[in-house]
Protein backbone atom coordinates (compact mmCIF):
# COMPACT_ATOMS: atom_id res chain seq x y z
CA UNK A 1 0.00 0.00 0.00
CA UNK A 2 1.37 3.29 -1.13
CA UNK A 3 2.40 6.14 2.08
CA UNK A 4 -0.60 8.86 2.34
CA UNK A 5 0.11 12.15 4.04
CA UNK A 6 -2.33 15.27 4.12
CA UNK A 7 0.07 17.58 3.15
CA UNK A 8 1.05 15.41 0.04
CA UNK A 9 -3.08 16.24 -0.96
CA UNK A 10 -3.08 19.77 0.20
CA UNK A 11 -0.01 19.82 -2.01
CA UNK A 12 -1.67 17.99 -5.21
CA UNK A 13 -4.67 20.34 -4.88
CA UNK A 14 -2.87 22.93 -6.12
CA UNK A 15 -1.58 21.15 -8.82
CA UNK A 16 -2.79 23.09 -11.92
CA UNK A 17 -2.21 26.62 -10.09
CA UNK A 18 1.42 25.74 -9.61
CA UNK A 19 2.55 24.59 -13.14
CA UNK A 20 0.72 27.86 -14.53
CA UNK A 21 2.98 29.23 -12.23
CA UNK A 22 6.05 27.64 -13.50
CA UNK A 23 5.39 28.25 -16.95
CA UNK A 24 4.49 31.96 -16.65
CA UNK A 25 7.67 32.52 -15.44
CA UNK A 26 9.38 30.16 -17.98
CA UNK A 27 8.10 32.16 -20.82
CA UNK A 28 9.27 35.41 -19.36
CA UNK A 29 13.06 34.95 -18.46
CA UNK A 30 14.56 37.89 -16.94
CA UNK A 31 18.42 37.76 -15.73
CA UNK A 32 19.59 39.41 -11.81
CA UNK A 33 17.29 42.53 -10.83
CA UNK A 34 15.03 42.59 -13.73
CA UNK A 35 12.73 40.01 -12.53
CA UNK A 36 9.53 41.93 -12.96
CA UNK A 37 7.45 39.91 -14.31
CA UNK A 38 8.11 36.72 -12.89
CA UNK A 39 7.84 38.60 -9.22
CA UNK A 40 4.76 40.29 -10.29
CA UNK A 41 3.69 36.63 -11.05
CA UNK A 42 4.49 35.64 -7.49
CA UNK A 43 3.02 38.72 -6.25
CA UNK A 44 -0.22 37.75 -7.82
CA UNK A 45 -0.30 34.24 -6.68
CA UNK A 46 0.22 35.06 -2.90
CA UNK A 47 -2.43 37.40 -3.05
CA UNK A 48 -4.45 34.75 -4.66
CA UNK A 49 -3.36 32.01 -1.83
CA UNK A 50 -4.12 34.62 1.04
CA UNK A 51 -1.29 35.49 2.02
CA UNK A 52 0.28 38.70 3.78
CA UNK A 53 2.21 40.35 0.98
CA UNK A 54 5.05 42.63 0.92
CA UNK A 55 7.05 43.54 -2.37
CA UNK A 56 10.28 45.42 -2.07
CA UNK A 57 11.94 44.31 0.98
CA UNK A 58 15.73 44.32 1.71
CA UNK A 59 15.26 47.43 -0.96
CA UNK A 60 14.85 45.05 -3.41
CA UNK A 61 11.92 45.91 -6.23
CA UNK A 62 12.01 42.02 -7.41
CA UNK A 63 12.08 40.65 -4.28
CA UNK A 64 8.55 39.59 -2.53
CA UNK A 65 7.75 38.14 0.30
CA UNK A 66 4.21 36.39 1.57
CA UNK A 67 3.27 34.80 4.84
CA UNK A 68 0.06 32.79 6.60
CA UNK A 69 -0.65 31.81 9.63
CA UNK A 70 -0.62 33.24 13.43
CA UNK A 71 1.93 32.94 16.27
CA UNK A 72 4.34 30.37 16.70
CA UNK A 73 7.61 29.68 14.70
CA UNK A 74 8.48 31.13 11.70
CA UNK A 75 9.49 28.37 8.81
CA UNK A 76 10.76 30.16 5.71
CA UNK A 77 10.95 28.67 2.25
CA UNK A 78 12.70 30.38 -0.15
CA UNK A 79 12.15 30.57 -4.01
CA UNK A 80 13.87 31.81 -7.00
CA UNK A 81 12.87 32.96 -10.35
CA UNK A 82 15.72 34.40 -12.35
CA UNK A 83 16.63 33.41 -15.18
CA UNK A 84 20.43 33.23 -17.51
CA UNK A 85 21.42 35.62 -19.64
CA UNK A 86 21.66 33.99 -23.70
CA UNK A 87 19.89 30.69 -22.39
CA UNK A 88 17.32 31.09 -24.14
CA UNK A 89 15.48 27.44 -25.72
CA UNK A 90 12.37 26.72 -27.34
CA UNK A 91 11.23 24.16 -24.83
CA UNK A 92 10.45 20.86 -24.96
CA UNK A 93 12.30 19.91 -27.89
CA UNK A 94 15.69 17.75 -28.11
CA UNK A 95 17.82 20.13 -30.41
CA UNK A 96 19.41 23.46 -29.72
CA UNK A 97 17.30 26.54 -30.88
CA UNK A 98 17.97 29.47 -29.43
CA UNK A 99 15.59 32.05 -29.16
CA UNK A 100 18.14 34.85 -28.89
CA UNK A 101 17.38 36.03 -25.14
CA UNK A 102 17.67 35.19 -20.99
CA UNK A 103 16.35 31.38 -20.17
CA UNK A 104 15.95 29.39 -17.46
CA UNK A 105 19.05 27.24 -17.67
CA UNK A 106 18.75 26.75 -13.90
CA UNK A 107 15.19 25.54 -13.47
CA UNK A 108 14.15 28.63 -11.18
CA UNK A 109 10.72 28.58 -12.46
CA UNK A 110 10.64 25.23 -11.26
CA UNK A 111 12.11 26.33 -8.14
CA UNK A 112 10.33 29.51 -6.98
CA UNK A 113 6.81 27.76 -7.80
CA UNK A 114 7.48 24.66 -6.09
CA UNK A 115 8.33 26.62 -2.90
CA UNK A 116 5.19 28.99 -3.05
CA UNK A 117 3.38 25.64 -3.54
CA UNK A 118 4.96 24.12 -0.68
CA UNK A 119 4.69 27.46 1.57
CA UNK A 120 0.70 27.99 0.22
CA UNK A 121 0.34 24.30 1.48
CA UNK A 122 1.73 24.41 4.39
CA UNK A 123 -0.74 27.48 5.32
CA UNK A 124 -4.06 25.16 4.63
CA UNK A 125 -2.60 22.62 6.90
CA UNK A 126 -1.97 25.41 9.93
CA UNK A 127 -5.14 26.31 9.35
CA UNK A 128 -6.77 22.89 9.33
CA UNK A 129 -5.23 21.58 12.45
CA UNK A 130 -5.19 24.95 14.14
CA UNK A 131 -1.71 24.81 15.35
CA UNK A 132 0.25 28.28 16.37
CA UNK A 133 2.51 28.74 13.17
CA UNK A 134 4.13 31.13 10.55
CA UNK A 135 5.17 30.03 6.82
CA UNK A 136 6.89 32.25 5.18
CA UNK A 137 7.48 32.59 1.26
CA UNK A 138 10.87 34.32 0.49
CA UNK A 139 10.93 35.01 -3.58
CA UNK A 140 14.23 35.69 -3.85
CA UNK A 141 15.49 37.44 -7.20
CA UNK A 142 18.97 37.47 -8.55
CA UNK A 143 20.57 34.35 -7.48
CA UNK A 144 22.54 34.02 -10.62
CA UNK A 145 25.70 36.21 -9.34
CA UNK A 146 23.52 39.01 -7.60
CA UNK A 147 23.49 37.57 -3.77
CA UNK A 148 20.25 39.08 -3.15
CA UNK A 149 19.97 37.00 -0.16
CA UNK A 150 23.18 37.93 0.97
CA UNK A 151 21.28 41.14 0.96
CA UNK A 152 18.40 40.01 2.21
CA UNK A 153 20.00 37.91 5.03
CA UNK A 154 21.87 41.57 5.87
CA UNK A 155 19.15 43.31 6.19
CA UNK A 156 17.71 41.25 8.96
CA UNK A 157 14.70 39.98 6.91
CA UNK A 158 15.85 36.26 8.69
CA UNK A 159 15.98 37.48 12.17
CA UNK A 160 12.71 35.99 13.63
CA UNK A 161 12.83 32.97 11.35
CA UNK A 162 12.97 29.52 13.12
CA UNK A 163 14.60 27.62 9.64
CA UNK A 164 14.20 27.90 6.24
CA UNK A 165 13.67 25.28 3.73
CA UNK A 166 14.11 25.08 0.10
CA UNK A 167 15.24 22.90 -2.92
CA UNK A 168 17.27 23.24 -6.51
CA UNK A 169 16.16 21.34 -9.67
CA UNK A 170 18.73 18.51 -10.26
CA UNK A 171 19.06 15.20 -11.94
CA UNK A 172 18.83 13.13 -8.89
CA UNK A 173 16.79 13.08 -5.68
CA UNK A 174 18.76 13.38 -1.88
CA UNK A 175 19.39 15.99 0.45
CA UNK A 176 21.57 18.51 -0.86
CA UNK A 177 25.08 18.23 0.22
CA UNK A 178 25.83 21.41 2.50
CA UNK A 179 29.34 21.95 0.29
CA UNK A 180 29.05 25.21 -1.75
CA UNK A 181 31.57 27.53 -1.86
CA UNK A 182 31.80 31.05 0.15
CA UNK A 183 33.05 33.40 -2.46
CA UNK A 184 33.52 36.92 -3.31
CA UNK A 185 34.52 39.23 -6.45
CA UNK A 186 37.13 41.74 -5.79
CA UNK A 187 38.14 44.34 -8.74
CA UNK A 188 41.24 45.86 -8.13
CA UNK A 189 42.31 48.94 -10.23
CA UNK A 190 45.62 50.40 -10.70
CA UNK A 191 46.69 53.69 -10.84
CA UNK A 192 50.13 54.82 -12.85
CA UNK A 193 51.31 57.23 -15.06
CA UNK A 194 50.50 57.38 -18.92
CA UNK A 195 53.64 58.40 -21.42
CA UNK A 196 54.49 57.65 -24.93
CA UNK A 197 55.46 54.23 -25.20
CA UNK A 198 57.97 54.95 -27.69
CA UNK A 199 59.36 58.66 -27.10
CA UNK A 200 59.78 58.83 -23.27
CA UNK A 201 58.82 54.82 -21.75
CA UNK A 202 60.73 55.92 -18.72
CA UNK A 203 58.25 58.39 -18.09
CA UNK A 204 55.39 55.85 -17.42
CA UNK A 205 54.19 53.73 -14.60
CA UNK A 206 51.72 50.81 -16.28
CA UNK A 207 48.74 49.55 -14.60
CA UNK A 208 48.69 46.83 -17.22
CA UNK A 209 52.00 46.09 -15.98
CA UNK A 210 50.66 45.92 -12.38
CA UNK A 211 47.78 43.84 -13.44
CA UNK A 212 49.29 41.10 -15.50
CA UNK A 213 52.04 40.84 -12.28
CA UNK A 214 48.90 40.27 -10.16
CA UNK A 215 47.83 37.64 -12.13
CA UNK A 216 51.35 35.76 -12.29
CA UNK A 217 51.38 36.21 -8.50
CA UNK A 218 47.35 34.74 -8.07
CA UNK A 219 49.13 31.78 -10.08
CA UNK A 220 52.40 31.19 -8.46
CA UNK A 221 49.44 31.40 -5.32
CA UNK A 222 47.15 28.72 -6.75
CA UNK A 223 49.98 25.84 -5.96
CA UNK A 224 49.74 26.66 -2.02
CA UNK A 225 46.26 27.39 -1.82
CA UNK A 226 43.54 24.37 -0.19
CA UNK A 227 42.36 22.29 -2.84
CA UNK A 228 38.86 22.88 -3.01
CA UNK A 229 39.73 27.04 -2.92
CA UNK A 230 39.34 28.73 -6.54
CA UNK A 231 40.70 31.87 -8.10
CA UNK A 232 39.17 32.80 -11.36
CA UNK A 233 40.09 36.52 -12.71
CA UNK A 234 38.75 38.72 -15.63
CA UNK A 235 40.30 41.99 -17.04
CA UNK A 236 37.62 44.46 -16.72
CA UNK A 237 39.54 47.74 -18.06
CA UNK A 238 43.17 46.76 -19.61
CA UNK A 239 44.29 50.11 -20.20
CA UNK A 240 43.02 51.33 -23.55
CA UNK A 241 43.78 49.77 -27.22
CA UNK A 242 46.94 51.96 -27.92
CA UNK A 243 49.47 50.28 -27.09
CA UNK A 244 52.03 52.85 -27.50
CA UNK A 245 50.60 54.68 -24.81
CA UNK A 246 51.49 53.52 -21.66
CA UNK A 247 48.51 52.45 -19.66
CA UNK A 248 47.82 54.71 -16.61
CA UNK A 249 44.70 52.89 -15.42
CA UNK A 250 43.54 48.92 -15.67
CA UNK A 251 41.42 46.83 -13.61
CA UNK A 252 41.38 43.17 -13.13
CA UNK A 253 38.25 41.03 -11.00
CA UNK A 254 39.19 38.52 -9.07
CA UNK A 255 36.77 35.84 -7.87
CA UNK A 256 37.98 33.92 -5.26
CA UNK A 257 36.23 30.51 -3.99
CA UNK A 258 36.67 28.57 -0.49
CA UNK A 259 35.51 26.10 1.48
CA UNK A 260 33.95 28.36 4.29
CA UNK A 261 34.12 32.00 5.20
CA UNK A 262 36.77 31.85 7.26
CA UNK A 263 39.14 30.38 4.87
CA UNK A 264 37.23 33.14 2.30
CA UNK A 265 39.07 35.70 4.20
CA UNK A 266 42.36 34.35 4.76
CA UNK A 267 42.50 33.61 0.87
CA UNK A 268 41.36 37.58 0.48
CA UNK A 269 43.89 38.62 2.27
CA UNK A 270 46.80 36.89 0.37
CA UNK A 271 45.31 38.10 -3.23
CA UNK A 272 45.48 41.96 -1.40
CA UNK A 273 49.15 41.10 -0.76
CA UNK A 274 50.04 40.01 -3.93
CA UNK A 275 48.25 43.37 -5.48
CA UNK A 276 50.61 45.21 -2.94
CA UNK A 277 53.96 43.83 -4.18
CA UNK A 278 52.34 44.21 -8.14
CA UNK A 279 51.99 47.97 -7.10
CA UNK A 280 55.56 48.01 -5.19
CA UNK A 281 56.79 46.01 -8.51
CA UNK A 282 55.64 48.86 -10.79
CA UNK A 283 55.91 52.21 -8.93
CA UNK A 284 51.65 51.95 -9.34
CA UNK A 285 49.20 52.69 -6.75
CA UNK A 286 45.35 50.37 -6.14
CA UNK A 287 42.12 50.08 -5.00
CA UNK A 288 40.31 47.90 -4.43
CA UNK A 289 36.40 47.46 -4.06
CA UNK A 290 34.19 44.08 -3.09
CA UNK A 291 31.66 43.61 -5.74
CA UNK A 292 30.05 41.14 -4.16
CA UNK A 293 30.22 37.93 -1.72
CA UNK A 294 28.21 34.72 -0.79
CA UNK A 295 28.79 32.30 1.95
CA UNK A 296 29.54 28.73 2.43
CA UNK A 297 26.05 26.70 2.98
CA UNK A 298 26.12 25.73 6.51
CA UNK A 299 24.93 21.87 7.03
CA UNK A 300 22.30 20.98 9.53
CA UNK A 301 22.38 17.44 10.39
CA UNK A 302 19.00 17.50 12.44
CA UNK A 303 17.67 19.05 9.43
CA UNK A 304 18.69 17.01 6.99
CA UNK A 305 17.70 14.38 8.49
CA UNK A 306 14.26 15.21 9.58
CA UNK A 307 14.09 16.08 5.12
CA UNK A 308 15.91 12.54 4.63
CA UNK A 309 12.88 10.64 6.37
CA UNK A 310 10.16 12.43 4.50
CA UNK A 311 11.88 12.29 1.28
CA UNK A 312 12.10 8.24 1.63
CA UNK A 313 9.03 8.38 2.55
CA UNK A 314 7.71 9.93 -0.57
CA UNK A 315 10.57 8.18 -2.81
CA UNK A 316 11.19 9.20 -6.37
CA UNK A 317 9.13 10.64 -8.86
CA UNK A 318 6.77 8.89 -10.75
CA UNK A 319 7.77 9.18 -14.37
CA UNK A 320 6.54 7.31 -16.99
CA UNK A 321 7.61 6.42 -20.57
CA UNK A 322 7.05 9.64 -22.23
CA UNK A 323 8.95 11.29 -19.97
CA UNK A 324 12.02 8.66 -20.29
CA UNK A 325 11.70 9.12 -23.92
CA UNK A 326 12.34 12.57 -24.04
CA UNK A 327 15.06 12.50 -21.16
CA UNK A 328 16.79 9.85 -23.61
CA UNK A 329 16.27 11.97 -27.08
CA UNK A 330 17.96 14.59 -24.53
CA UNK A 331 20.92 12.30 -23.48
CA UNK A 332 21.71 12.00 -27.59
CA UNK A 333 22.89 15.20 -27.54
CA UNK A 334 25.07 15.32 -23.98
CA UNK A 335 28.22 13.35 -24.02
CA UNK A 336 29.22 10.08 -22.21
CA UNK A 337 31.69 12.12 -19.80
CA UNK A 338 28.39 14.20 -18.60
CA UNK A 339 26.69 11.22 -18.06
CA UNK A 340 29.82 9.13 -16.40
CA UNK A 341 29.86 12.20 -14.17
CA UNK A 342 26.11 12.94 -13.06
CA UNK A 343 26.10 11.71 -10.21
CA UNK A 344 29.88 12.06 -9.20
CA UNK A 345 29.13 15.13 -6.39
CA UNK A 346 27.69 12.15 -4.32
CA UNK A 347 30.17 9.95 -4.56
CA UNK A 348 28.06 7.29 -6.57
CA UNK A 349 28.36 5.91 -10.38
CA UNK A 350 25.82 6.70 -12.85
CA UNK A 351 24.20 3.64 -14.38
CA UNK A 352 24.11 4.71 -18.11
CA UNK A 353 21.11 3.44 -19.02
CA UNK A 354 19.22 5.35 -16.17
CA UNK A 355 17.12 8.16 -18.29
CA UNK A 356 15.40 9.66 -15.23
CA UNK A 357 16.26 9.02 -11.24
CA UNK A 358 14.41 6.62 -9.85
CA UNK A 359 15.69 6.55 -6.38
CA UNK A 360 16.32 8.78 -3.28
CA UNK A 361 20.04 9.20 -2.24
CA UNK A 362 21.29 8.12 1.67
CA UNK A 363 21.97 10.94 3.47
CA UNK A 364 25.28 9.84 4.58
CA UNK A 365 27.36 9.46 0.84
CA UNK A 366 31.12 10.47 0.48
CA UNK A 367 30.83 14.20 -0.49
CA UNK A 368 32.81 14.64 -3.75
CA UNK A 369 34.17 18.44 -4.96
CA UNK A 370 32.78 20.33 -8.31
CA UNK A 371 30.64 22.82 -6.00
CA UNK A 372 29.68 26.12 -7.54
CA UNK A 373 28.51 28.74 -4.73
CA UNK A 374 25.13 29.71 -3.87
CA UNK A 375 23.60 32.91 -2.12
CA UNK A 376 21.54 30.26 -0.22
CA UNK A 377 25.08 30.15 1.66
CA UNK A 378 24.37 33.34 3.62
CA UNK A 379 20.41 31.98 4.31
CA UNK A 380 21.89 29.03 6.58
CA UNK A 381 24.19 31.43 8.57
CA UNK A 382 21.19 33.28 9.33
CA UNK A 383 19.30 30.13 10.45
CA UNK A 384 19.01 26.27 10.26
CA UNK A 385 18.72 25.33 6.95
CA UNK A 386 18.23 23.07 4.53
CA UNK A 387 17.48 21.87 1.18
CA UNK A 388 16.40 18.98 -1.07
CA UNK A 389 17.57 18.27 -4.61
CA UNK A 390 15.22 16.70 -7.07
CA UNK A 391 14.80 15.35 -10.23
CA UNK A 392 13.50 17.78 -13.09
CA UNK A 393 15.70 16.32 -15.66
CA UNK A 394 17.66 13.93 -17.47
CA UNK A 395 20.56 12.57 -16.09
CA UNK A 396 23.66 13.91 -16.98
CA UNK A 397 22.04 16.96 -18.25
CA UNK A 398 24.38 19.84 -17.45
CA UNK A 399 23.18 23.01 -15.65
CA UNK A 400 23.61 26.11 -17.76
CA UNK A 401 22.91 25.08 -20.46
CA UNK A 402 19.74 24.66 -23.64
CA UNK A 403 19.45 21.13 -22.54
CA UNK A 404 18.59 22.02 -19.18
CA UNK A 405 16.29 25.23 -20.66
CA UNK A 406 14.76 23.07 -22.90
CA UNK A 407 13.36 20.58 -20.46
CA UNK A 408 12.25 23.72 -18.15
CA UNK A 409 8.31 22.98 -18.93
CA UNK A 410 7.85 19.24 -19.25
CA UNK A 411 6.06 16.76 -17.70
CA UNK A 412 9.19 15.44 -16.06
CA UNK A 413 9.83 19.03 -14.98
CA UNK A 414 6.50 19.84 -13.43
CA UNK A 415 6.18 16.61 -11.56
CA UNK A 416 9.38 16.91 -10.04
CA UNK A 417 8.58 20.67 -9.12
CA UNK A 418 5.60 18.86 -7.40
CA UNK A 419 7.55 16.43 -5.81
CA UNK A 420 9.69 18.69 -4.54
CA UNK A 421 6.92 21.01 -2.94
CA UNK A 422 6.04 17.68 -1.35
CA UNK A 423 9.19 17.09 0.53
CA UNK A 424 9.94 20.71 1.59
CA UNK A 425 5.74 20.88 2.93
CA UNK A 426 6.56 17.74 4.84
CA UNK A 427 9.43 19.05 6.12
CA UNK A 428 7.97 21.90 7.47
CA UNK A 429 5.34 20.30 8.48
CA UNK A 430 7.34 17.78 10.93
CA UNK A 431 9.38 20.95 12.64
CA UNK A 432 5.79 22.78 13.15
CA UNK A 433 4.92 19.45 14.80
CA UNK A 434 7.91 18.76 16.54
CA UNK A 435 9.03 21.40 18.76
CA UNK A 436 12.16 19.40 20.10
CA UNK A 437 13.53 18.65 16.08
CA UNK A 438 13.37 22.23 15.73
CA UNK A 439 15.70 23.23 19.22
CA UNK A 440 18.10 20.54 18.14
CA UNK A 441 18.11 22.60 13.96
CA UNK A 442 18.87 25.54 16.63
CA UNK A 443 20.98 24.52 19.03
CA UNK A 444 22.90 22.76 16.13
CA UNK A 445 23.36 26.12 14.82
CA UNK A 446 24.36 27.79 17.41
CA UNK A 447 27.10 25.63 18.57
CA UNK A 448 28.33 26.58 14.65
CA UNK A 449 28.02 30.09 14.83
CA UNK A 450 29.61 30.06 18.23
CA UNK A 451 32.87 27.86 16.65
CA UNK A 452 33.07 30.64 13.14
CA UNK A 453 31.20 34.16 13.68
CA UNK A 454 29.39 35.10 10.84
CA UNK A 455 30.51 38.02 8.79
CA UNK A 456 28.70 39.34 6.30
CA UNK A 457 30.89 38.84 2.71
CA UNK A 458 29.11 41.83 1.43
CA UNK A 459 30.24 45.15 2.60
CA UNK A 460 27.76 47.58 3.95
CA UNK A 461 28.47 49.87 1.57
CA UNK A 462 27.53 47.84 -1.03
CA UNK A 463 24.00 47.94 -2.30
CA UNK A 464 22.12 45.91 -4.24
CA UNK A 465 22.65 46.16 -7.61
CA UNK A 466 18.75 47.24 -8.70
CA UNK A 467 17.33 48.06 -11.76
CA UNK A 468 14.64 50.13 -13.02
CA UNK A 469 11.36 48.35 -14.43
CA UNK A 470 12.12 48.01 -18.57
ZN1 LIG B 1 20.24 27.54 -9.74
Amino acid sequence: MKNSDRIWDLVEDRRAAYRGLANRVFDTPEIAYTEYASADAHEEQLRAEGARVERGVAGIPTAVIGEWGEGGPVIAILGEYDALPELGQEPGVAEERPTGGPGHGCGHNLLGSAAMMAASALADWLKETGLPGRVRYYGCPAEEGGAAKTFMVRAGLFDDVAAAVSWHPASLNGVNEPTSLANSRIDYTFHGRAAHAAAAPELGRSALDAVELMNIGVNYMREHMPDDARIHYAYLDAGGVAPNVVQAKATVRQLVRARDLPGLRELIARVDKIAEGAALMTETRFDRRVVSGVSNIMGNRPLEEVMQVEFDRLGAPDFDAADTDFANAIRKTLTPDHIAAAFRRMGMATDPDLALCDFVAPLDRPHMGGEGSTDVGDVSWAVPTVQARVATCAVGTPFHTWQLTAQGKTPAALKGMEHAAKVMAATARTLFQRADLLAAAQAEHARQMAATPYVCPMPDEVMPPVRARA
